[in-house]
């Protein structure tokens, strides 16, 4: 145990200079080092003879060195080395390397050699180039196996490490597993010491696999303690009970424009049961954008605040949060509620009352009342608001209210890790001596692939809506090569004369998260020549991430205004307003975005009554045989759920979150789509917390925990 924990100062064979190095790779202890793990493997266990069968094949060859030599090319500043081997057949081979003359300090004649590489012929003579070399009587380190490469770092080769590594295993020889025997047997998982071996230096491909799996295993299992241990917490705390009214909800949902979808009806049941428990609920809403969330929402509010408490509806963006109040105003018009949008820029109060006060919202949402912020605060602390719309301005100290009962989180993802802490704590109110937690409900229009949605979401419990509103028109997709471009304008200019709308988005120009400078001017240039040259006869807008929060808004109220023909925007501007007169999405340089990215932003149009259209435009004069085939999959389908389960397969899982996707280690991160593994590794999380809740027998679970929170957060 203390081995592990050494610092690798009390190392002697690593360098001050070393030691600085790992420093910065955050490499400080034995444990970190051994942790460390290679990114890939090259193949060197085929040791053969030296054999025109194994030409142009990667092999290893042992042999006697018959010759070196160093030759200096001065002119090009080269150092050739050469040597020449025999193999026990007395074939003869040369190794040729460049510019590495020390190696003539190791190698010299008359000594066994290994050499791993690809076999060649040059000039009827057996070659190497560049090969990796070992003297015979070494262990096989570098050649004759499966061979670690660690990731590139400056300053520290693969094969330093691959040493350093060698010397350190055999000290951790009686190191604690985490994983309890039990467990391991049942699975059939190699002990840490065995995994860490085989992870560094596999006997083989098998052995290597399932080294990889044990630690994939080791690491969901952790994720899965501590979501339960979270979702433990979370269940120990206190909130109102909120009794189901089944005559209000019936009444409500009669009413509706439309018939709820099975999806939305067993999503909303399964919330108003949590809200009669005294426990908080802590669900995630999962579904497509256009899914009908917002209904959810509503009928899970409605039934809160028709028993006397007051709701909180959190969205990430200004634009956002106002389009919920005026959602919110119009769907409650029939009850008598008061409803506060409150952010930064907006103080707006609305009392429902009839068809008079929505009336008036539709024409001219200024008409609504506007309150000081301290006179709306004390609405809000005397419970006279019933509803209160905001962004994260909601999670400030002195908002404080009567008695919250129920907090509505949407776009959840988009918040931070800590904003979302904060809600929870912030909104925790003393009601009746009890101190309560408002039941939490968060939604997100990012369809999660279930596997994932078990993985990082284990401590929320999950509903989701598989299932779009029966009048949605599926968007029609369509790749478009260079040749398709100017029939697709034309056909824009057709959807403008029937009044229509469109949305052009650009990708920014390196993958990165926020625009820079180059990609606003980049979008300036093309939103200057779709102006001036394609569509002088329109009238366009531009969106980037670089203007003020009323600019956005002024060119987002232009376009829903239908001042604007054609919306230009960059991808990073969120432009989550519904625009329902939009019919056309085309999407520039669309290769290099993900399938949810794709879907997310067709998303965008089809939300009226009139066909849609996507055009997936690629950047140069690409075949359509160059674009990528994952693409093919957005003309295929309308369906996010599946679209997202294509992209974890192709691109992993870490696009679908940002503060989530840091921290979990790629073995994990791979193994994420299998099912089995989460499934099982949950199972023992439970069992392991069942028997040990407080992991008091389970010290180095316990420690390794401790470390792994500090790493990510799963809350
Ligand atoms: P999202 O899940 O993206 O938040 P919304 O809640 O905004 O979706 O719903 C999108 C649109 O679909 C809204 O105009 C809403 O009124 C409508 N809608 C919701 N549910 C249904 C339904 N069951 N049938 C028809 N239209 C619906
Ligand atoms: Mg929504």
């Amino acid at each position: 145990m203390e081995n592990l924990k050494l610092s690798l100062k009390n190392i002697s064979r690593i360098t001050p200079k070393y030691l600085k190095t790992l420093e910065k790779m955050g490499i400080f202890t034995v444990n970190d080092f051994l942790f460390y793990f290679p990114f890939r493997y090259d193949d060197f266990s085929k040791i053969v003879p030296v054999s025109q069968d194994y030409l142009n094949q990667v092999i290893t060859i042992e042999g006697k060195i018959k010759k070196t030599k160093n030759v200096r090319i001065f002119r090009r500043r080269l150092t050739i080395t050469e040597i020449i081997i025999e193999d026990e057949n007395s074939t003869s081979l040369k190794a040729v390397w460049f510019n590495q003359p020390f190696i003539l300090e190791t190698l010299k004649e008359g000594m066994e050699v290994r050499l791993s590489g690809k076999l060649s012929l040059d000039k009827k003579t057996f070659s190497m180039n560049s090969p990796a070399w070992e003297k015979s009587s070494r262990d096989m380190t570098n050649t004759g196996r499966l061979i670690p490469v660690y990731p590139e770092t400056v300053g520290i080769t693969s094969k330093w490490i691959r040493w350093q590594i060698k010397m350190l295993l055999p000290i951790i020889k009686n190191m604690p597993d985490i994983l309890p025997s039990e467990t391991r047997k049942k699975y059939n998982l190699y002990d840490v010491y065995t995994a860490l071996n085989q992870i560094h230096f596999p006997d083989s491909k098998e052995k290597l696999i399932r080294a990889q799996k044990r630690f994939a295993f080791q690491e969901m299992f952790l994720v899965q303690i501590k979501t339960l241990q979270i979702k433990k917490d979370w269940e120990e705390k206190n909130s109102n009970n909120i009794k189901f009214d089944e005559k209000l909800i019936k009444t409500f949902v009669k009413n509706l424009p439309f018939k709820l979808t099975n999806a939305q009806r067993k999503a909303s049941f399964e919330i108003l049961k949590d809200l009669e428990k005294p426990r908080p609920m802590n669900r995630l809403l999962n579904g497509d954008v256009g899914s009908g969330k917002t209904i959810v929402a509503a009928i899970s509010a409605l039934q809160a605040i028709s028993a006397g408490y007051q709701v909180a509806i959190m969205a990430p963006t200004e634009v956002l949060a106002r389009q919920h109040f005026e959602s919110f105003c119009k769907i409650f018009e029939n009850y008598n509620f008061n409803i506060a949008l409150l952010t930064n820029s907006y103080k707006l109060f609305c009392h429902c009352e009839r068809s008079e006060a929505i009336s008036k919202l539709n024409n001219e949402i200024a008409t609504v009342a506007v309150l000081p912020r301290n006179d709306m605060l004390k609405e809000i602390s005397s419970g006279k608001i019933n509803l209160v719309i905001g962004t994260h301005a909601l999670i400030q100290k002195d908002i404080q209210f009567k008695n919250l009962a129920l907090v509505i989180i949407d776009e959840q993802h988009r918040f931070g890790v800590n904003q979302r802490a904060a809600l929870q704590i912030g909104v925790e109110t003393p009601n009746l001596g009890v101190s309560t937690v408002p039941h939490l409900l968060t939604m997100t229009a990012t369809p999660i692939p279930r596997t994932l949605a078990i993985a990082f979401f284990g401590s929320l419990d999950l509903s989701v809506l598989d299932e779009m509103p029966k009048n949605r028109k599926p968007i029609i997709t369509k790749i478009i090569t260079s040749e398709g471009r100017d029939k697709v304008y034309n056909f824009i200019r057709s959807e403008i004369k029937k009044d229509r709308q469109i949305f052009i988005i650009l990708p920014l120009i390196e993958e990165s998260l926020s625009e820079s400078m180059a990609d606003v001017k980049a979008a300036k240039v093309e939103f200057e020549r779709l102006s001036k040259e394609i569509f002088p006869e329109f009238k366009l807008g531009l969106l980037h991430g670089k203007l003020k929060a009323k600019e956005k808004e002024e060119v987002m109220q232009k376009f829903s205004a239908k001042e604007i023909d054609i919306l230009v925007s960059t991808s990073v501007v969120e432009v989550g307003i519904d625009i329902p007169n939009a019919t056309v999405m085309i999407i520039e340089n669309s290769e290099r975005f993900g399938l949810s990215q794709l879907h997310q932003f067709r998303g965008r149009v089809g939300r009226g009554e009139n066909q849609s259209y996507c055009f997936l435009f690629s950047g140069n004069k690409e075949q359509k045989s160059l674009f990528p085939t994952r693409l093919k999959i957005m003309e295929e389908t309308n369906d996010g759920f599946k679209i997202s389960e294509k992209d974890l397969e192709l691109r992993g899982p870490g696009q679908f979150f940002g503060t989530l996707q840091s921290g979990l280690p790629d073995i994990a991160m791979e193994h994420l789509g299998n099912v089995k593994l989460i499934k099982f590794a949950r199972f023992e999380a439970q069992e392991i917390l069942k028997s040990d809740p407080k992991l008091k027998e389970h010290s180095e679970l316990q420690n390794a925990l401790q470390k792994f929170s500090e790493k990510i957060h799963l809350e």
